[in-house]
């Protein structure tokens, strides 16, 4: 019988596609891991402007061959109508119907201006216009909001714009404030949202890895978190205990405050995962 944290509750693996031979070895030994835990679907991240789109059509391919359920994102930054049309007509002869829909940022190294879109919510209505209600589509939220945003009620706006679009459900930029995902959550609400918004968790593992990608996405490592990290130095074991631990009691704090699931930023690793999920006696 499901543990009752469980039960009918949203669970998803977050991967991106790996670059060599090796990379895609480790990966597919990382579903059959990962896949024995029963999530409802691994999703496959799209580099910045397209940049991964093969590789992530290709990882797409290799998780359903493994008789998983896939969900490709898609980013619509610097991209045509045509392009997305193909892609989806790409995905559709995949059988694959849930798609992770985001705006994308553009690679910084090369900036491609030009493109159909400048939101999600329009690549959102677009693939409605285009497909009905062929796809479930995803979005993305941010309970700290997102870095560009001017103001929290501007960010909150846009994302429930993007609901009323046509998205099914949403998944969070990772956090580590249980109150900043309530109140977005309560907001989202007041302005009509009632889609699954379902946080995204980063177990923490490597304290370097963590404050570069919290300083890209304005994630925030609240001081306590930091300052313990900081301490061990380069003792790696003690991080990951640390980490690891925080990471349990965050999953356990949204599960029990009524979180609609979890979706795990896994870095193509299962071992934190694992760890946290036993932990969690799910
Ligand atoms: P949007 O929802 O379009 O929002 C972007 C910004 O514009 C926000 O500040 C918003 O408030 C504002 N905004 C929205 N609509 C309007 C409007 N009409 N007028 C004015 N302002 C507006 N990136 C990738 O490149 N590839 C991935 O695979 C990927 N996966 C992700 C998965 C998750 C779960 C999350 C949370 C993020 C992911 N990202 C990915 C990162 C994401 O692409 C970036 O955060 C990007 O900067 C914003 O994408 P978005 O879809 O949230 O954009």
């Amino acid at each position: 019988m499901e543990s009752q944290k469980k039960s009918s509750r949203n669970f998803s693996f977050e991967f991106f596609p790996p670059r060599n031979e090796d990379g895609r070895a480790k990966l597919r030994e990382t579903v059959e891991q990962l896949a024995q835990l029963k999530p409802k679907f691994f999703s496959v991240t799209f580099g910045a402007g397209g940049s991964t789109r093969e590789g992530t059509y290709e990882t797409v391919k290799s998780i359903q061959a493994m008789g998983q359920q896939a969900a490709p994102h898609i980013s619509c930054i610097g991209t045509t109508r045509a392009d997305i049309r193909a892609l989806l007509d790409s995905y559709r002869k995949l059988g694959i119907r849930h798609l992770v829909t985001l705006r994308g940022d553009l690679p910084k190294d090369a900036p491609k201006t030009g493109g159909d879109f400048h939101y999600a919510n329009e690549l959102v209505s677009f693939i409605r216009a285009e497909t009905g209600g062929e796809f479930y589509l995803e979005v993305a939220a941010y309970p700290e909001f997102h870095p560009e945003s001017p103001s929290p009620e501007s960010d909150i706006r846009h994302f429930a714009d993007k609901v009323r679009a046509g998205a099914n459900s949403a998944m969070t930029q990772y956090f580590y404030n249980v109150d900043a995902y309530w109140r977005f959550v309560e907001e989202a609400a007041a302005q009509g949202v009632n889609v699954p918004i379902v946080p995204g968790i980063m177990p923490i593992t490597n304290y370097k890895q963590l404050t570069r990608f919290s300083d890209a996405c304005g994630a925030e490592i609240p001081r306590w978190i930091r300052r313990r990290l900081e301490g061990f130095g380069e003792d790696l074991d003690s991080i990951r205990a640390f980490g690891l631990d925080v990471t349990t009691v965050l999953c356990d704090k949204l599960l029990e405050g009524g979180a609609p699931g979890l979706h795990f930023y896994t870095l193509n690793r299962a071992g934190p995962t694992c760890t946290v999920w036993e932990r969690l006696g799910l």
